[in-house]
């Protein structure tokens, strides 16, 4: 990876080093390169009977001149870097060929030799390998020779040089090309892996966990935030890099901020991805200030308002420079699909488990909670309570203020039970007017407090039908794990026991199992 960097590096243009696209395939092409470069330096110094052939150019690291390749007779090429208006390279800034015959002590210095007595004479060329597209620090290399003789570079010898200046230009300019391809070829694929990860997620966590994935295939970022649009403000739902709770959840005005904008005007913001001097990334957020390069990407199907948004984040500057804005759009329209499709799966999820007269857990999450606090009690040698209750002669209440307004009752006791319950516990309508709470680390004690706190609440409830405040009470059956019994399906059959003792001793009352036997 350093050597393919290193090579990376010597290239007259710049080339992500994207560690997740590192290719056996880019040391290829940069090997094929040299290779080239090298043969053809080889020939030109046999044709021109030189010493050396010297190719040099600035590389966009330090945007120095280095010695990218030689072909020398002798051992005494220095490899290096030096600055760009070093002797005969500064002669070399307004032409693009210099002859020295004889080269001589007045001649200006050939930064590659520490020692020039050997040379006669020195022709140099510009390679004009730069490209309007390619972000380049110089666009030229040069290509030096120099040889014993004095005698003058003819025609035929400086078209020679001119030649495999060209060809060494044109063939640097399909190593770029192919290798720009293969990144992009290599992203691509990563890309579609992320979006297929992103593809089998089906909640929300897994969709942000998976969204994040495929980003950091296309960027490298320090940080990643999902945020999603409610109305004029916007939430941060994902936060990946950055350990602050705080940020987590909090929601921020959509107004004057990059955020906004992006949502407003549906594309990526901010341009060159700098937000330096620019409105706030986050509307009162100043966690965006520690980052030089920062890219918000709006979250939209065709058609669709804009759902939220991608903020990827990097504390080096200029991270985002070629920041393949399509394939990022690409990721975006899918996490969009796909934060929609998840916010569907939970709420469908949510209303399998959820009472929709009372809002609290359903049958089936009842026996799910109920069969998973068995199991935590029975791995960790805890303790838990159930307690069953049902609304005390309810048929009457049905039968004389009407089905509708016993609804309303049904509804009313089980915010009552909602009240209750810590977090942990769990209380679900398990029938008409038939409740069940499961009381996590509880005994008997514990849950007898609360049946009787519960049953006292709902006494005090005062409803009133049409002006007349109509009485409702509940009993209680109440039983422990494991005091009464280890078995899961016992102790919910004790818990009914202890419910029927309570109606028949009277109703509005709590009775415990233990007390039946
Ligand atoms: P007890 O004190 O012995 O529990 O007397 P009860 O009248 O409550 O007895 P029972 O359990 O037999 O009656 C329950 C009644 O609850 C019967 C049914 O019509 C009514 N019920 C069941 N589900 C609903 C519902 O969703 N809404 C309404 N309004 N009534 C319901
Ligand atoms: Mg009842
Ligand atoms: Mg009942």
């Amino acid at each position: 990876m350093t050597d393919l960097n290193e090579a990376i590096d010597s290239l007259p243009f710049r080339l992500e080093k994207v560690s997740d696209l590192i290719s056996a395939d880019r040391m290829h092409v940069l090997q094929q390169f040299r290779q080239v470069v090298e043969s053809q330096l080889e020939i030109i110094r046999l044709a021109l009977n030189a010493n050396s052939v010297v190719l040099l150019w600035s590389g966009p690291a330090n945007g120095n001149i280095s010695t990218y390749a030689f072909s020398s007779v002798g051992s005494d090429v220095v490899t290096g870097s030096y600055p760009v208006g070093a002797g005969i390279f500064g002669a070399l800034k307004d032409c693009s060929e210099i002859t020295l015959s004889p080269y001589g002590s007045n001649s200006p210095s050939i930064p590659y030799y520490r020692n020039t007595i050997n040379v006669g004479a020195f022709i140099a060329q510009n390679v004009y390998c730069g490209d309007q597209n390619i972000q380049t620090s110089g666009d030229s290399g040069i290509l030096c020779a120099d040889r014993n003789s004095v005698e003058a570079w003819s025609a035929a010898e400086r078209q020679i040089l001119d030649k495999a200046a060209q060809h060494i230009a044109k063939c640097l300019a399909i190593s770029r090309d192919l290798l720009l391809t293969d990144v992009e070829r290599r992203a691509l694929q990563l890309v579609f892996n992320g979006l297929r990860t992103l593809n089998s997620a089906l909640d929300m966590q897994s969709v942000y966990e998976a969204a994040c994935k495929s980003l950091g295939f296309v960027v490298q970022s320090d940080l990643v935030a999902i945020s999603l649009i409610d109305g004029e403000n916007h939430e941060i739902h994902y936060l990946e890099g950055h350990c602050t709770s705080t940020v987590l959840h909090q929601r921020f005005k959509l107004a004057d901020s990059i955020v906004g904008q992006a949502v407003k005007y549906r594309c990526i913001l901010p341009e060159r991805a700098s937000s330096i001097g620019r409105a706030p990334v986050v509307n009162g957020l100043k966690l965006f200030d520690l980052y030089q390069s920062v890219l918000v990407v709006p979250l939209y199907q065709e058609d669709t308002p804009v759902s939220g948004v991608l903020i990827v984040a990097a504390r080096a500057e200029n991270q985002f420079a070629r920041n393949c804005p399509e394939m990022l759009e690409m990721i975006a329209a899918q996490v969009a699909i796909k934060v929609d499709l998840a916010h569907s799966h939970e709420q469908i999820q949510q209303m399998a488990i959820t009472d929709p007269l009372t809002g609290i857990a359903n049958r089936r999450a009842f026996k799910r909670g109920f069969a998973a606090m068995h199991e935590r009690a029975k791995r960790r040698n805890g303790k838990f309570s159930l307690i069953i209750c049902d609304i005390d002669l309810f048929k009457r209440i049905n039968d004389v203020y009407g089905h509708p307004f016993g609804d309303q009752v049904i509804q009313q006791v089980a915010n009552q039970l909602a009240d209750v319950v810590r977090v942990g516990d769990l209380s679900a309508r398990i029938g008409g007017e038939e409740f069940a709470i499961l009381l996590e680390d509880t005994g008997l004690a514990g849950a007898m407090d609360v049946a009787e706190r519960l049953r006292k609440n709902v006494e005090n409830l005062k409803l009133s039908f049409q002006g007349e405040t109509v009485p409702v009470t509940i009993s209680l059956g109440v039983a422990a794990f494991p005091a009464d019994t280890d078995n899961q399906e016992k102790l919910l059959n004790y818990a009914d026991q202890a419910l029927y003792r309570a109606k028949k001793n009277g109703r509005n009352r709590s009775e415990n199992w233990g007390s039946c036997v």
